[in-house]
């Protein structure tokens, strides 16, 4: 059965029109949904009995199922939701002085074969709908409903590559922040691409608020296609021209990820490269540190590494951020507690 998150507010208007109802009845459905954060249609109290059986027949408004947690010592939470068809995804919460960020999937598994990502280490089985995406969103929300809490910033850089599940992901954007709903800002909302470059002109084209951040990790392309098989279809003169463009049109600012990887793309070189493909372009780069992923050999840059290529990159007139580590003490890459949850189901 289709669940009623995945409607967004002109489509639930469309469906209510369908229904007889008059277009206020919107409203009160949404608010009911993403404001009041209803279990049931049968508390809707203030809509008609006849349209909450009607709904109950037609839509699903079954949570995601948690299935296990794990929380790190800094306070992070890492979810693993089981949906209806028995497939499962993870999401993040973590704690910000300025506020709370979850990092939600998009879909179930991934192809992008990125070889240092824990994602890719099960293949994609199918996208999710905006209405599972939502449902992620939704759970930790009512969680952090009993103290208060709120889900000030999404970042959709758990598992899967959203620009590969475009529509859904747009759509989904769409739902948490509308102002009658979750009203996430747009500017909270951050959309995380390995460089599918088509997609990236089309999110151009739509001049939308949220935030980009592209998955770099490499200064040129030899080194890049050797991380990110999408660099082959992508080369780094076709994205950085695309993300020109974008950045021309919409003058926004980019965020740039580079993993940090030990011996692998750590040096004042690779530094002094990116900042030559960086500078003059309203953007900055966001060094992460690397979570290791047994499957894969890598190890992350040590930590006076990791400063000198900040150093680098800012006396090359490039701005860096270090970020801090996050739930290390958890199996906190994207993609690591669900493929060691699907290793133990299987037995291996
Ligand atoms: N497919 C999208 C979004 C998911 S990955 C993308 O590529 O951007 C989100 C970010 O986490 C990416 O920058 C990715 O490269 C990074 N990442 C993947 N595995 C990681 C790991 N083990 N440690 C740290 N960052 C990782």
């Amino acid at each position: 059965m289709r669940t009623i998150y995945d409607l967004n507010y002109k489509q639930m208007e469309q469906m209510l029109a369908e229904h007889g109802q008059k277009s206020y009845r919107t409203k009160q459905l949404f608010t009911w949904l993403y404001r009041k954060r209803a279990q049931s249609f049968t508390e809707m109290s203030d809509l008609p009995k006849s349209l909450t059986e009607q709904l109950q027949e037609e839509f699903s408004m079954e949570p995601l199922k948690e299935i296990s947690r794990q929380t790190a010592r800094d306070g992070t939470v890492k979810y693993l939701f089981e949906m209806e068809d028995g497939a499962s995804v993870e999401a993040v919460l973590m704690h910000f002085h300025f506020g709370d960020s979850l990092c939600v999937s998009s879909q179930v598994g991934c192809n992008m074969g990125c070889t240092f990502c824990a994602s890719g280490l099960l293949k994609k089985q199918r996208d999710l709908t905006a209405g599972e995406m939502v449902k992620e969103v939704l759970y930790v929300q009512k969680e952090l409903d009993q103290t208060g809490g709120r889900v000030d910033n999404i970042v959709i850089m758990g598992t899967g590559e959203p620009f590969d599940n475009y529509d859904n992901v747009m759509r989904f954007c769409e739902i948490i922040n509308s102002d009658l709903g979750l009203a996430i800002g747009a500017r909270h909302i951050t959309i995380s691409t390995c460089g599918i470059v088509p997609r990236i002109d089309d999110f151009a084209a739509g001049h939308y608020q949220y935030n980009l951040a592209i998955s770099l990790h490499a200064p040129d392309d030899e080194l890049r296609r050797k991380l990110m098989p999408i660099d082959k279809a992508y080369p780094l003169d076709v994205l950085m021209a695309s993300l020109r463009r974008y950045s021309n049109d919409n003058h926004r600012r980019l965020t740039f990820e580079y993993i940090l990887l030990r011996d692998v793309n750590d040096t004042d070189d690779h530094a002094r490269k990116l900042a030559s493909l960086i500078r003059g372009m309203n953007a900055y780069v966001n060094l992460i540190p690397y979570n290791p992923v047994d499957e894969h050999g890598y190890r992350s840059a040590d930590d006076k590494k990791a400063l000198r290529f900040y150093d680098v990159l800012m006396k090359n007139g490039v701005k860096a951020t270090l970020r801090a580590r996050h739930g290390d003490d958890i199996d906190a890459a994207c993609g690591q507690l669900r493929a060691r949850h699907e290793k133990d189901k299987n037995g291996s």
